[in-house]
């Protein structure tokens, strides 16, 4: 199949490997920022093929796991209120909020409906005008397009009855907060390649100069991933630090321009708490002032606050996984009393979960 097969030829895979081994003369730091990176590298095994090359630290890029719990409990909230359903993609029902997740409070007669696209929720709302609907908006700018479209849709069709938990986070503002941490090892980065595709890739120009790392956009594919680590590398062991796309297939610099438009029109940039960071500045989005009475924060968020029974999240160490200072498997609870079934934290529920990865893979 043209675009996959040759991403996925291992006598090319092989050349790499040998090409990034011949290239390195230490071991370099070097993270993923995107969670379906992150199980590709280890799906593949290129994890432990280069570990003695290069250090992989699996980070943020999981938009599940950040989302804050504040979030999830507010629309546990919400579910549970009268003439509200809350509508979510699938994966969101199992993550945990502070003190419960989505699915079990459908469990105890909470309505939580499981949507494709926002504009399903849209759809349902416009059907069911009795009922408040509510879409929990989460993801990177890959997501924060389609949930503008769908208030826009709202807005022209009249509806009073929808609104969003706007919980959309904005990838660079973590890398930076990343970067400026104390405790931060990482020398270069393989940018998410699908978030590039929305935002581009010249907002990177100015992150190289300031931290002095490469930053490689980065695709999926072995023949992918193995391109970004080489072209860090390479960088690296020549003092440089520069913005590279080897995701030229799918990522343009600009990035999409028509996509751009449409999350500017309904959405600003704002300081947004992300799950293992805190408050990231700049790091998400919020609904423009002409756009606030889909906000179900704004008008819902007063209401009484219901008791909810805490969940069994103990001992979890999802913040440090999150912020790459913890490998999965180094938290006592991975394989034990965490499991997929059984998930304490965000990382294990979500499929680009980092903890979720390498229980499947490892
Ligand atoms: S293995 Fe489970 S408990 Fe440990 S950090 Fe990951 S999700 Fe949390």
């Amino acid at each position: 199949m043209k675009y996959v097969d040759e991403y996925r030829d291992s006598a090319a895979a092989g050349k790499l490997v040998a090409e990034i081994r011949r290239q390195a003369t230490r071991q370099w730091v070097l993270m993923e920022v995107c969670g379906g990176q992150t199980h590709n590298l280890l799906r593949h095994g290129i994890v432990d093929e280069l570990r003695e090359t290069v250090e992989l630290i699996h980070g943020p890029g999981c938009p599940v796991c950040v989302t804050p719990a504040e979030a999830i409990d507010f629309a546990q909230q919400l579910a549970l209120r009268e003439n509200f359903v809350v509508t979510s993609f699938g994966d969101m029902l199992r993550v945990p909020g502070s003190r419960d997740s989505l699915l079990s409070v459908r469990g105890r007669g909470g309505r939580v409906k499981i949507v494709y696209s926002p504009l399903d929720a849209v759809e349902w709302a416009r059907r069911n005008t009795d009922q408040q609907v509510v879409f929990l908006a989460v993801g990177f700018e890959t997501t924060a397009p389609a949930t503008a479209l769908a208030v826009l849709q709202a807005e022209k069709l009249g509806l009073e009855n929808f609104s969003l938990i706007v919980a959309h986070v904005r990838v660079q503002p973590a890398m930076e907060a990343l970067m400026n941490s104390p405790d931060n090892r990482v020398q270069g980065f393989l940018a998410a390649g699908h978030v590039c595709a929305i935002t581009g890739f010249k907002t990177y120009d100015q992150f190289v100069r300031d931290f002095r790392v490469p930053v490689v956009v980065t695709g999926f594919e072995p023949i992918d991933l193995l391109e970004g680590i080489l072209e860090c590398v390479r960088q690296l062991e020549s003092g440089r630090a520069e913005v590279v796309n080897r995701y030229a297939r799918a990522v343009r610099r600009a990035g999409n321009q028509s996509a751009q438009q449409v999350v500017a029109r309904v959405y600003e940039i704002d300081d947004r708490p992300w799950r293992g960071f805190g408050s990231v500045p700049q790091g998400g989005f919020r609904l423009r002032t002409e756009y606030e009475r889909f906000d179900a924060q704004q008008r819902f968020g007063r209401g009484p606050t219901l008791q909810l029974p805490v969940m069994s999240g103990d001992g979890c160490r999802a913040a440090d996984v999150l912020a790459g200072r913890l490998r999965p498997t180094a938290c006592p609870e991975f394989g034990t009393r965490c499991t997929p079934d059984f998930p304490l934290g965000a990382p294990m529920v979500s499929s680009e979960g980092a903890c979720a990865a390498y229980y499947r893979y490892s």
